[in-house]
């Protein structure tokens, strides 16, 4: 059995290839989980790894106590996210972890149906886990019965509504909500979607329990967590961490610029938090008073050889692009914002009069979605105006920066050339 304070967990005994169902169990051993499979996760206090760091006990809760039964639990792998590779690594490592731990979920919300999504442009991690299904399969378990699912990969088609909305009738729209948290469903079905990296926490916590689990972590937010970390860094890494540990250490696991001008954190659904702050510890209550979260378990370092507008212009013009533009924010907001965003980037003679209409319209698009994308967009340049406010103040008056002028880009920001091709700029 593992030790409480043996380190990795989640990504335990990675080989560099996935663990086959034989070598999963020899290394996870079913352990003495001191209380019930609900009561135990109900203490672990786990969030969910997704984004939006939501009790993953109350979504629980809330399904056990719907009166149905074709219900689901959907396994989200979709990583829409272009700086995340955490699934990915997890899935490539473990990926009975995960489906333990949805079959765990399963168990818990009385669901018969288990559906796994992976974006079928990552046909790697595709191939993991329909191997991995078809070892389940041939060991003729009675649990509940997977599939797996393979929607296109954009970026909205990770959101879990979008997603449920693909699984129950092939497209990858966001459904309105109006209230959090809602049950969605596929037909009748009420569903249960959590993250991978969600799963494979159950996983343990099925295993092991609450106590074991919170061995690492903050009191407020427990356990260990994948962060993906890209841009100006030696290596891009996936790191398995303590939530709580600092971004300094976080980042030297990556090789990461020791002096960052600034981080992207959480994501391009994220915000920008100045790179003075690496000392503050990566966990949600630490990090909100900075405008900032763990979020999608994704940090981009930005270089002070780039500049942040530029950088900024270059997320918010793809973000632009990925919405399936069905609502007015989307269809005309998004895309006036990375044409302002665009003049400010390259320092235009227009420059002056994009900022004023960036701002004013950023207060327009907010809140009118049927989803959270344009809130996101609108809070991820809002947070780029301020910790780039001396930047933007040159630009704005004709002067790019010199990061700027050496136009060397650290966000990776994907390009659609043709319907069927992602090319990485
Ligand atoms: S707000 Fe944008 S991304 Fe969300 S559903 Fe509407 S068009 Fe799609």
């Amino acid at each position: 059995m593992i030790q409480a304070h043996d380190l990795p967990r989640l990504l335990h005994g990675d080989t560099g290839r996935p663990l086959t169902l034989a070598q999963h169990e020899a290394t996870f051993p079913i352990g003495a989980r001191p209380g019930g499979l609900f009561e135990e996760l109900e203490a672990s206090g786990l969030t969910g790894r997704g984004g939006a760091a939501f009790p993953t006990a109350r979504k629980v809760r809330l399904l056990r106590e719907q009166r149905n039964h074709h219900k689901f639990v959907v396994v989200n792998a979709m990583e829409g996210e272009p700086g995340a590779h955490k699934d990915q690594s997890l899935l490539s490592a473990n990926p009975h972890l995960v489906l333990d731990g949805a079959e765990y979920l399963a168990a818990m919300i009385g669901a018969k149906n288990i559906a796994v999504a992976v974006a079928r442009d990552n046909p790697s991690v595709v191939n993991h886990v329909t191997r991995a299904l078809h070892e389940r399969e041939r060991r003729h378990d009675r649990g509940a019965k997977f599939e797996l699912h393979t929607p296109p990969w954009r970026y909205v088609a990770g959101e879990e509504s979008a997603l449920v909305h693909w699984l129950d009738d092939n497209e990858s729209l966001p459904q309105y909500r109006p209230q959090r948290p809602t049950i969605l469903r596929i037909g009748h079905g009420p569903v249960l979607v959590d993250n991978a990296e969600t799963c494979a926490n159950v996983g343990l916590i099925g295993r092991y329990g609450a106590a074991w689990f919170r061995a690492h972590g903050t009191e407020q937010s427990p356990g260990t967590t994948l962060v993906s970390v890209t841009g100006a860094v030696a290596r891009p890494t996936v790191a398995e961490v303590p939530l709580g540990t600092t971004l300094r250490e976080i980042l030297a696991l990556a090789g990461a610029d020791p002096d960052p001008l600034a981080l992207v954190m959480g994501g391009y659904g994220g915000s920008w938090l100045d790179g003075r702050h690496l000392d503050l510890p990566y966990a949600n209550e630490t990090l909100a008073p900075y405008g900032v979260g763990v979020g999608a378990g994704i940090i981009v370092v930005l270089s002070r050889a780039g500049c942040g507008v530029v950088e900024t212009h270059r997320i918010v013009r793809w973000m632009a692009n990925e919405s399936a533009r069905q609502c007015g924010p989307c269809a005309f907001g998004l895309p006036a914002l990375a044409e302002d965003l665009g003049h400010l980037a390259h320092a235009t003679r227009d420059a002056a009069a994009a900022y004023q209409r960036l701002v004013e319209r950023a207060g327009v698009i907010e809140g009118r979605g049927a989803c959270r994308h344009p809130d996101g967009v609108v809070r991820f340049v809002r947070s780029s105006l301020a910790v780039f406010a001396a930047d933007f103040e040159g630009h704005r008056h004709g002067a790019a920066c010199a990061g700027a002028q050496s136009r060397r880009h650290f966000a990776a920001v994907p390009t659609l050339e043709r319907e069927d091709e992602l090319i990485w700029e």
